[in-house]
């Protein structure tokens, strides 16, 4: 039996966006590819709020962590770290040559306007790396408020990772003067995984235009030329752009607001569910995640134990993260197609565990 996905990626997929996967192939030199790319690019821009640079790499969203690093850091690159997606981000920095630091925070607490400003006013840094949504932890950290911060230091470039929350919360590319957001489509787009959208501003597109060792792969100025073919540098996962424009449609016919709104109103519900039950949000106050919640398990309820159960009701959520979280915590995604109705469902199943 198929477990329906409550886990933070990849979400559970609707039939009609597999349905759209199984377009028949075309080539991706043909026009029928142009026509579906310069269809599809326009609707993605609409849903980022962006006139900028829209891009789609096939590969997970790791490549594209990996492609900004090396487009966008020139000397030296602040990374705001407070869980394991925000680590990885340091360390792939790391391994790519670059000078970086840690902005640090423990798991758990989300970082600050106030904790970026104070260290990008060292001058020190040409680059800056920011995840909104950290999977692991369930924080959400303000990308209004650094956003903010960001407008005074116009030489600083602003990388987002927004893989686990893109497409489930509003975020204005241009309003908020961000130079590079990435997501995987395999989370809040609701499809299957192995494509991954970005943004780039034409301020970072000329940086790029000056870095060296970019690589080919995730080379900016390679994505910029053959997008002017409506086309993309290498063979794209063409069956997932079939999916993304149909996914587009649809998020444009729901209504962006609407669609927000609804992320939001799953989240309350959930974080209400755990605190009647008696459980702990893992989240600092304020900061809790809009599109998956991370329940402390202070009821020390056997979470093995919980999804084996969740299996013969023929659904599955996610345990906590990696050694440093499992057990401890467990997380219930509330992301991409996912109704309110079908949250209820699950909740309904753990609370019949919770009850046995
Ligand atoms: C899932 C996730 C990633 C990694 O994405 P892949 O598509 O597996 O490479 C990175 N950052 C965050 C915040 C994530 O949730």
């Amino acid at each position: 039996m198929h477990k329906r996905l409550f886990i933070p990626g990849p979400v559970e997929v609707s039939k009609d966006v597999l349905e759209a996967m199984a377009t028949p192939m075309i080539g991706h030199r043909s026009p029928e590819f142009s026509e579906l790319y310069n269809r599809v690019i326009p609707k993605v821009k609409k849903i980022l709020y962006t006139d900028q640079h829209v891009f789609l790499a096939s590969s997970s969203a790791t490549g594209m962590m990996e492609g900004s690093i090396r487009n966008l850091v020139k000397g030296r690159v602040l990374v705001a770290c407070n869980g394991a997606f925000s680590d990885r981000w340091h360390e792939i920095a790391v391994n790519c040559g670059k000078e970086a630091d840690q902005l640090k925070v423990d798991w758990g607490r989300a970082i600050t306007a106030d904790m970026v400003d104070e260290a990008l006013s060292t001058g020190k840094y040409d680059a800056f790396t920011f995840t909104h949504n950290e999977t692991s932890t369930g924080v959400m950290s303000p990308l209004e408020e650094v956003a903010e911060v960001l407008k005074k230091y116009p030489d600083v470039s602003f990388l987002i990772d927004a893989v686990s929350c893109m497409a489930g919360v509003k975020i204005e590319v241009d309003r908020l003067g961000i130079d590079c957001v990435l997501a995987g489509t395999q989370k809040a787009w609701g499809m299957p995984p192995g494509l991954t959208v970005f943004t780039v501003s034409e301020k970072a597109m000329e940086k790029a235009k000056t870095v060296e060792g970019k690589g080919s792969y995730f080379n900016f100025e390679l994505f910029l030329k053959y997008h002017e073919k409506g086309q993309t540098p290498n063979t794209p996962a063409i069956s997932l752009i079939f999916a993304l424009d149909h996914q587009c449609d649809k998020m444009l016919a729901e209504g962006l607001d609407r669609r927000f709104a609804r992320h939001l109103e799953m989240a309350a519900r959930c974080r209400a569910w755990a605190k009647e039950r008696g459980f702990k949000l893992f989240a600092e106050e304020n900061y809790e995640s809009v599109t998956l919640t991370c329940v402390e398990n202070t009821r020390g309820i056997d979470v093995n134990a919980l999804n084996d159960f969740l299996a013969t009701k023929g659904v599955v959520i996610s345990n906590g993260y990696g050694k440093r979280l499992k057990g401890k915590t467990f997380r219930i995604a509330h992301m991409g197609d996912c109704t309110l109705g079908e949250l209820e469902e699950v909740l309904g199943y753990i609370d019949e565990f919770l009850n046995k």
